[in-house]
């Protein structure tokens, strides 16, 4: 498979070379020459196949001929000892994404994209240094997966006093291989660095960059496996039981799991987006084969994409403070990849766009507590609440499934005031006992490149 940049067809990369280095040098996102289609076995099993194996079957033309079939197996089993379980919540399915150590779908991505790095950089003497702009949960989710990685060194770069207690204590709480950067400015501000250090001639030269955004590619196309598997199991008329972790109120009536799913029926997916990897990586999966009906993209105030369906109009801006902090994203950087793959019509196509106030999100928090007794985080809110808007505006055919993109007690600070006390998983449990070990830098390309090289 060949990789190309989003702004030229002039140069094929290999994955190797488009994952290791992240952003093309041109300034695009790379996107494969073809989105591979499941064989039609697979795609005909996606709902009585194993997780894991859906993963290969996912992942393995991405890679062919790079990483070996027995490698890539091995490399899936360690990514994932947990999975994406479709639960129902009263009427409403909820792809839960939040079983991971971080309790945030961007562990899906980022341990797999861990693996494979030191997979492709195997004998290498020069540490590769990996360079991430984090909202809040990207941060985490790569420092967590890369932490004591051999042969590879992380800097996360976040929006000083934008992400939650929670969020800074994963990034910045690990140390060794992992250095924490608190930047003074947005999530826009770190992101532009990031990209700064990126076309820096200098900095080049010495290290050996990459980055773990959700613009690299061994992070997005991870990212389509729990769309397949989700999307499989609704299509056989089946959901999952409640797991470990499934944040229910244990003092309200036990876990409704009641309708019945007409099989057949391709499934709607609500995906709450700030950098729009996680839903591009949802249409990667519906092209692949994955039986999808179409998509909602939920945002916050920052409504960039949601003006663009409307409109057929990009205009970026900057990045407004929500409580969905993660997709405080006004120049989301996966509109680049999706928009070079699929035109305004075809997206019209495929995607509703809404959008969500703080204050309709943090309701809804209190009506699916009150009436369901499942705690929602906010950004998870923010698709359910968006799902009610469209709905009121036009019925939808088939299944629908809400991405539970975080467990609720990473936002415990807005949650709780409204819900009361969140049951912690276990993962989050000693993740607040260490101490925060950032470094404060302002929004300035000569702070960042002092500090890295
Ligand atoms: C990152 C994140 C999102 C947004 O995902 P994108 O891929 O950036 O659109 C949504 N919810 C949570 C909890 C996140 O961490």
């Amino acid at each position: 498979m060949y990789y190309y940049s989003t702004r030229s067809k002039a140069q094929g990369l290999s994955f190797a070379q488009a994952a290791l280095t992240g952003l093309a040098p041109d300034g695009g996102l790379f996107v494969p020459e073809i989105i591979p289609p499941y064989r039609a076995s697979v795609r005909t099993s996606l709902g009585t196949m194993d997780f894991h194996d859906i993963a290969f079957e996912t992942i393995k033309p991405y890679v062919y001929g790079e990483i070996p079939d027995t490698v890539l197996a091995d490399l899936i089993h360690e990514a994932y000892p947990f999975s994406a379980p479709l639960v129902q919540v009263e009427a409403q399915l909820v792809l839960e994404l939040f079983h991971g150590p971080t309790a945030a779908f961007k562990d899906f991505g980022a341990r797999f994209m861990a693996r494979a790095f030191a997979y492709l950089r195997r004998g290498e003497e020069q540490s590769l240094h990996i360079l991430v702009a984090t909202s809040g949960d990207t941060g985490g989710a790569v420092a967590a997966g890369f932490h004591g990685v051999e042969g590879m060194r992380v800097t996360v770069l976040y929006p000083k006093g934008r992400v939650s207690p929670l969020q800074e204590q994963q990034i910045a709480g690990l140390g060794g291989n992992i250095q924490a950067l608190a930047v003074e400015g947005t999530f826009d501000d770190c992101q532009r660095l990031v990209k700064i250090a990126f076309s820096d001639q200098t900095l080049q030269k010495q290290q050996a960059l990459s980055s773990a955004n959700s613009i690299n590619i061994a992070r997005l196309i991870p990212q389509s496996i729990y769309y397949a598997a989700a999307a499989g199991k609704a299509f056989a008329g089946k959901s999952d039981t409640p797991q470990g972790a499934s944040p229910w109120d244990a003092l309200k009536a036990a876990p409704p799991g009641t309708v019945s799913l007409k099989p057949g029926e391709p499934i709607t997916f609500c995906v709450p987006s700030g950098n729009f990897g996680n839903l591009t990586a949802g249409l990667y999966a519906m092209k692949m084969g994955a039986p999808i009906r179409g998509f909602i993209a939920a945002t916050n105030s920052n409504k960039t994409v949601p003006d663009y369906l409307a409109s057929g109009l990009y205009q970026p801006r900057p990045s407004q403070a929500t409580i969905s902090n993660a997709m405080d994203v006004g120049a989301p950087s996966n509109f680049e990849r999706m928009s070079a793959q699929w035109s305004w019509e075809a997206l019209r196509q495929l995607l509703q766009g809404v959008y969500v106030s703080d204050e309709a999100t943090r309701r809804i928090i209190e009506e699916v507590h009150h009436s369901q007794g499942y705690f929602l985080d906010p950004h998870t809110a923010v698709a359910w609440q968006g799902l009610n808007q469209i709905r009121r505006a036009a019925s939808l055919s088939g299944p629908v499934g809400i991405l539970a993109t975080a467990h609720p007690a990473k936002f415990a600070e807005i949650v709780e005031p409204l819900v009361g006390p969140v049951p912690v998983p276990e993962s989050l449990k000693h993740v607040m006992e260490g101490k925060t070990l950032a470094r404060i830098i302002p929004a300035d390309i000569s702070a960042l490149l002092e500090v890295l090289c």
